[in-house]
Formats: C-alpha cells, structure tokens, sequence
C-alpha cells in the first residue's frame, strides 16, 4: 500500500507524532509513505518538478556478520526510501530542494527527534482550492500520479469534512479524469477505491465521537501555566482576571482550564448562562466568594461563549461588569496563539503515536465497503469511528447551539464533558442555598492520602471537601494517614481553605505508609470517637492494601461498616485493574521534561547513549510509556527484567544503528531503565556496559530522575480527573451510606461491595469492590497482573526500528 500523510487546519502539539508514527507504522507493514507539505493545499498544487537525484548510499557498513532479523530491516528503512527532510518544511531539505514538489516520499530517519517539536514540520494550510471541485480533482490527479491509494488526515473538523467530501466524490473524480484522458485506464483501474483515515489534531477539542482531540492537551497546559502565574498575582492584589481562551464552538478548554485553574466563573457556548441576566449571577457569585475571603478572583471566558439569546459573551465586557458593580481591580488577558504553541506534552506524543499506528492498521484493513474511520479515544481506549457520524455529530452541536437548544448539545458531548461541567459547579461555586438534607443523611466523610505523594492527590482533596459542604456533609482531613489517625491529627476542611488546592504539588495532608494492621482495633475505636460516616483514601498500593484490610476487619469491628474507597494515586500506576493512577501524567511530564534536555545534551557534542533511570518500584509503567513519549531506543522493566542475552542484542542493535546514522552528526538516544528492573545490571553496569562497546561509535552516560519524577505542580490532566473521579467516589458514599441507614441500627452490615476502588477499565470507570480486585493483585510484587501497557514495549521497539516484534503490536489502549 501506499500511503500519504498530510496535516490540515489549524496546527496542534501533537501533529509531528502523527506524522512518525504513520511514517514508521507504515514502513513497519510494508508500505511506502509520502508525506504532503502545506495540508491540502500541497495535494492541490502536487509535483511540478521531477525529484532531485537520491544521493548514492553510503557504503554498506561492516556489520557484524550474525543477524537476528531486525539488523536487515533497518538496512532497509535506511536506504529503502527517498528524500531527507529532516530538516523542517523549508524549501530546500539536506542540501537538496524541494521546490515545486509538495507530496514527498519519506524514509524512516526523515521523522527521527520530531517528537518534541510543537506545530507541524510537513506545514499545514488553509486552501481555498481543495474546498473547489476544480481543486479536489487536481489532488485526486496528483495523488494516482504517484500511484497513492490511501490518505491520513489529521486536522479538525473542518478538514475531516474535506476529507469525507474527498471520499465520496473520488470515483467521480476518476471517472473524470479518465473520460478527460489526464489518467490512463490503467490507472484508474487501479485507483477506484481511496482509503482515508482522520486522526483529529485540534486544540479545541470540538470533535464528536472522541473524548480528546490531538494538541488539547497541550493546549490546556499553556492556559494552566498561565492561570498558575496569574493566580499568584492576582492574590497579592486581590484582583480579578478574566481569561479568554479559545474555542469558537466548544467550551472544552475553558471548562477544563477552570476546573484544573479553579476559576470562580466560566462561559462557554454549550451551556449559557441560565438565567435572563447572567451578569447579576455572576457578581452574586463572586461577590459570595469575596465575602468568605477570597482575595483573588478568575473567570475563563470561551472565545466562542454566548449567552441564552445568541449574544456574544465578550471578556472585555465582563471586565466592566467586574469593575463597575464590584469595584474590583480587573484585568482581561487573552492567550490567543500561545495556546497553540511549545512542546507537546506527554500524552500529546502517546495518544499519537498509538492513534497512528492504529490509522495505518485501519488503512490496511479497509476494504471498499467499510466506512472511513476516525481513530478516538474513549476513556482509556483507542476507537475507530465512521466519519461520516463523527463529522455529522460535530455539526450538529452547533447547529443546536445555533437553535438554542443547549441541553441538546450538551449531550452531545462526551460524558467527560458533561460530568466535568456538573463538577464545576458543584465545586467551583459556593452555593448559598441552605443545606436541609435530613439529618440521617448527613455525614462525616474521612478524608486520608496515603503513600508517596501523587499529583492530584490535593485537588482531589479538594473536590470532595467542597462536594461535601455544598451537600451538608463534614469533609474530615487525616493528617499523616493511620499513624496519624491514631494520634487525632485531624482537622475539618473549610470550603476556603482548600481554595488554592488544585494546582498545589506533594500533599496537603500529609501521607504515610503505615497500614492499619499496625493496630486495627485502635484504627476502629477511633473511626467510632470521630463517628466517621465513610472514609476516602487517596493514594497508591499502600491505600489498596489498607483497603482490604479495612474490608476484612469488619468481620471484628463494627465501627468499619461504613462506605470505605479509595482513588488511586501514585505515580508508579501500579493499583490493579485501574489503567490509571491520579499522579501518573505529572509524572510522565516530568519524565519528557527531563528526557528531551538529556536528549538535547546527549546530541550537542558527540553520540552518546544516556541510560536514564526512572522511579516505578516493581511495576514499569513509567518506564514504557515514557519511553514511548520520548522515543527512547530500549527500555528495561521488571516485569520483563534483563539478562545477558537481552544485553548482547541490544549492544549489537545500538552499534547497528549508530553505524547507520548519517555522517558528522551527532545523535544522542536514550535508554530508559526502571529503578527494579534487575539487581545485577543496575544503570551503572549498562552505562559502563554500552561506553565499553560503543568504542568510537558512541559514548554512554546515566542519569538518574529520582523523585523529580513526583513532578512540581500537577499536570491539567491529574487535576481535572482527580476532581471528576473524586466527585464520583463522593456519589457511591452517598449511595452506599443511604443504603446503610436503611438498615436498622444494631445489625447495620456493610455489604463487601461497599469497599470498593475506583478504576478506568478501558472506556469505562467503575467502582470494584476491592474482594474482587484480590485475584489480579500481585502482593509481594506491589502491581496489577497483566497490565494494559505491557505489550506497549513492543510498540517502543518497533517504533525505533526494532521492527522482529512489530508484528504482534498490542491492543491499542492509552
Ligand atoms: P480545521 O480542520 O482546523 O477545522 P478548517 O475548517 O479551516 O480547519 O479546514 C481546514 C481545511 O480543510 C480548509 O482550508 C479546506 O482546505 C478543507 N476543508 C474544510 N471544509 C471543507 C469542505 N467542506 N470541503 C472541502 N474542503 C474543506
């Protein structure tokens, strides 16, 4: 198959990763790819000029003389294909032009190092032409000239429409340019069907059909980044600030940056405002919020925001709303373009390189009678959708919008939207309305973090004490877990005083490992003393193991038959059944922060090979999928461990590669290590390992991240979860409580499932009572049996061109 890759619309963090990943994912199956400079408009324009001449390859180094399947390979990927563009989208491209040649064929070392460039390097584009049929016959020509016959798009919903006009109208265009003879018949013969797969690469997030768009990510981080630095200004002034982000038909990013940001206020289009003058419900809100304390005060304001009537919601104006009937100091900032732009995040690199993979799989699996897909993502799994619905539902969320039928368009978002805007509001604003739950209802909730500390584990915090008091419960902080429990280290939570929670790093409430088997009767009697109604533990293995002990001690202690969860949270993502932790995207961050200024050290002088050592205890989760967000050569795990035969190989595969590389430019690849992975060949041995056998090939260095890997302030992404999966865990208290009081006093039994961990099993979250997470625990190694990301490994390897495994990739989960 041969297959072209372009990037349309606006650019995202992201759209480079797609590129690398078709590009690799494609040679992996056997294919050829080309890439499309300048989006459609290069698809227009196609090749006016012949290629220049390939240079001759360099001679076929000495290789060693054994091969073991992945060294022949490499040969090809190196040599098999055509043009360099390693150097960006410039005209002239490693010495040679590209002038008048838009749809370029690409080899496997085309696309090394784009993993940390922001934007796009193939260029992208807004055509006026492609949107003509003129035009769309001139790409169709372009495309059979070079014997193309399936298209990876990876833009909004604008460019995905083009991309389902394209599909449809295409064995018309062939018709056309047969009957018009531009094409043989040959050629249309070969050509009746196009397979075309969208990625969708938006910042908006404004596509139906998937939970996360490609750059929305990254997008929130910058609005985060600026909300962090505005926060600290605005309460030394006691000012306001109104934020505009952007999103023209969706509040994706205002809503989620004032979740992660802890905004007083938002607007967004698919939710006006309720009431006739949103203005007094505004300056009501805030006002109340001033009256508590607060000292600072944020409003996000959605680019696209309109009010119940279709008017506009400008920032500005809110300002002088601000201004005028609070007499707060206001001022507006408009992000505008920074949002676009810098580095991806981490999960701005995995989601594509797994969504890529998974278009050149649906590439090769298309037939002409299935639909064209667009890869998603749902929860935690990889989709493919027709693209025909996902591209009707996006219109249709405007058009509702536009027929002011807001509660249609709201559920036309993805559930993580809607639960997202109702956590808002539950936590965001302080409600005024007087609490009359009854009294049998009302509850004292436990609130306890547990082990290292995790990103999250505060705004989680956060969100429950707030969920509580807006309810009429009693949020109770435990300091210093058990052991602090056992001291009375506890506190109650007031609504302002976890106000700043949301973007604070570490734990606010301390944590400790101690579990309560250290005195299981004491942990009782004093659940009894503080008549605790239901405990929430946030936190990593630890909170696991305390949970079962909890669940098991109410066979003795009737003080523990209360609701009992836990979130996770741990950087090492090691809590069974769960595919994610609170904590682990901050540290994924982290690690690509470091990573990519390693790499740059590691490239600046001489090649040379960093051996990076990362935290994870017995589980590698961090470990491969930060190898898989840095494009880390090799990475070594526990769960796989290492020995003298993985080591022979992979010697031999970095003396391969690096006899490969282009002359006078030095590389620098990272090998990625889990602190456990072997007791023997512990970073220092490989370092000292690969410096002796790299000779003058290569040099090696290690580094160790330690508990940088902890990550400074939260990522976007740990706290929004962190307040939506908390709100859940608040409502299955609430439930199992109601159930509990139902029964009469003396012989109140709490059912196992009310001991229960909240876990994202693919697309969806569930509460698992903890008997039944016993069975996929592995005790004595601290981690899950079975791990989604395991075979993620094999991904890693493949995608740096160790392709023996490519063939076997695994399911595709993030
Ligand atoms: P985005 O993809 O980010 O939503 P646009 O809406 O600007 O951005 O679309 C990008 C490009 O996709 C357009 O410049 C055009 O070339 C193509 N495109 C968009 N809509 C159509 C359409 N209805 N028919 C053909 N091409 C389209």
């Amino acid at each position: 198959m041969k297959i072209a890759v372009l990037t349309s619309g606006g650019d995202s963090a992201g759209m480079n990763a797609v590129v690398r990943a078709v590009v690799r994912g494609g040679i992996l199956k056997g294919c050829q790819v080309w890439v499309v400079r300048e989006g459609y408009e290069g698809l227009v324009r196609g090749n006016t000029e012949a290629p220049e001449p390939e240079p001759a390859p360099p001679a076929f180094p000495d290789l060693p003389p054994e091969t073991d399947g992945d060294i022949n390979l490499i040969h090809n990927l190196r040599f098999g294909d055509g043009q360099l563009l390693r150097d960006g989208t410039g005209d002239y491209i490693s010495g040679r032009t590209l002038k008048g040649r838009y749809i370029v064929r690409v080899g496997w070392d085309d696309v090394r190092g784009w993993f940390s460039e922001g934007g796009t390097l193939i260029g992208s584009a807004r055509s006026k032409a492609f949107r003509t049929p003129e035009g769309r016959l001139a790409a169709a020509y372009n495309l059979i000239k070079e014997g193309i016959d399936a298209l990876v798009v990876c833009g909004g919903d604008g460019s995905l429409t083009g991309a389902d006009i394209f599909r449809a109208e295409w064995p018309n265009l062939v018709a056309k340019l047969l009957s018009e003879s531009i094409i043989t018949k040959e050629q249309a013969t070969a050509h009746t069907h196009l397979k075309i797969v969208g990625l969708v690469g938006s910042i908006d997030n404004d596509m139906s059909m998937t939970d996360l768009t490609i750059g929305a990510v990254t997008a929130l981080h910058r609005i985060c980044e600026a909300i962090d630095n505005i926060n600290s200004t605005a309460a030394s002034h006691s000012r306001a600030f109104v934020l505009e982000v952007m999103g023209r038909h969706c509040g994706w990013l205002a809503l989620l940056a004032g979740v992660s940001g802890g905004a007083d206020f938002i607007f967004i289009p698919e939710r006006p405002p309720d009431t006739e003058s949103w203005e007094d419900e505004m300056c009501e809100c805030i006002q109340r919020h001033r009256e508590v304390g607060k000292r600072k005060t944020i409003v996000i304001v959605a680019e696209g925001a309109l009010d119940k009537f279709l008017n506009p919601i400008k920032a500005d104006y809110v300002k002088d709303v601000l201004t005028e009937r609070l007499g707060l100091d206001t001022r507006v900032t408009t992000l505008g373009h920074t949002q676009r732009g810098g580095r991806p995040c981490a999960f701005d690199r995995i989601l594509p390189t797994i969504q890529g993979v998974e278009a050149v799989q649906a590439l090769m699996e298309a037939t002409p009678d299935t639909p064209s897909y667009m890869i998603g993502i749902q929860e935690n799994k990889i989709t493919r959708v027709p693209l025909v619905d996902a591209v009707a539902m996006t219109r249709s969320v405007a058009d509702a919008i536009e027929a002011k039928e807001f509660d249609k368009a709201m559920s036309l978002r993805d559930p993580e939207f809607r639960e997202s805007l109702e956590g808002f509001m539950a936590i965001s604003t302080l409600d005024h309305k007087t609490k009359t739950i009854p009294e049998t209802k009302r509850m004292r909730v436990a609130i306890m973090h547990m082990g290292a500390p995790a990103g999250g584990m505060n705004a989680a915090t956060r969100a429950a004490a707030r969920w509580c008091l807006r309810y009429g419960h009693v949020p109770i902080a435990i300091h210093n877990g058990f052991r602090g429990l056992l001291d009375d280290h506890i506190h109650e939570l007031s609504w302002l005083g976890v106000d700043s929670w949301t973007a604070r790093g570490g734990s606010e409430l301390g944590t400790n490992r101690t579990l309560p088997s250290i005195d299981l009767g004491a942990v009782a009697s004093k659940f009894q003393q503080h008549s605790f109604s239901a405990l929430l533990m946030i936190g990593g293995f630890e909170a696991f193991s305390s949970l079962l002990i909890l669940e098991e001690g109410r066979k003795h202690y009737p003080a523990l038959h209360i609701p009992l969860v836990h979130l996770p949270a741990t950087i090492s993502n090691n809590v069974p059944v769960t595919e994610y932790s609170l904590g682990s995207d901050t540290s994924l961050n982290a690690l690509v922060d470091a990573c990519d200024a390693i790499k740059q050290s590691a490239s600046a002088s001489r090649n040379r090979v960093f051996v990076v050592e990362t935290q994870g205890g017995k589980c590698g989760y961090i470990a491969i999928m930060g190898a898989l967000a840095t494009g880390a050569s090799l990475v070594y795990t526990p769960e796989h461990g290492i020995g003298l035969d993985t080591l022979r190989r992979d010697v031999r595969f970095l003396k391969t590669r690096y006899t490969l590389d282009e002359k006078g430019r030095a590389e620098g690849r990272l090998v990625i290590r889990n602190e456990a992975a072997s007791e023997v060949y512990t970073t220092d041995v490989i370092m000292k390992m690969f410096k002796e056998e790299g000779g003058s090939l290569f040099d090696s260095r290690a580094a160790s991240l330690g508990h940088t890997l902890q990550g400074g302030i939260p990522s976007p992404m740990d706290r929004s979860r962190a307040a939506r999966l908390s709100l859940k865990c608040m409502s299955f208290i609430e439930r199992q409580h109601e159930i509990l009081m139902n029964q009469p006093p003396k012989t109140r039994h709490a059912l196992p499932g009310s001991a229960a961990v909240i876990t994202v099993q693919a697309s969806s979250i569930q509460l698992m009572p903890v008997q039944d997470m016993v069975g996929q625990a592995d005790m004595k190694n601290r981690r899950g049996r079975n791990p989604w990301w395991l075979g993620m490994k094999d991904l890693v390897e493949a995608l740096v061109g160790r392709p023996q495994l490519a063939t076997k990739l695994p399911p595709l989960n993030v």
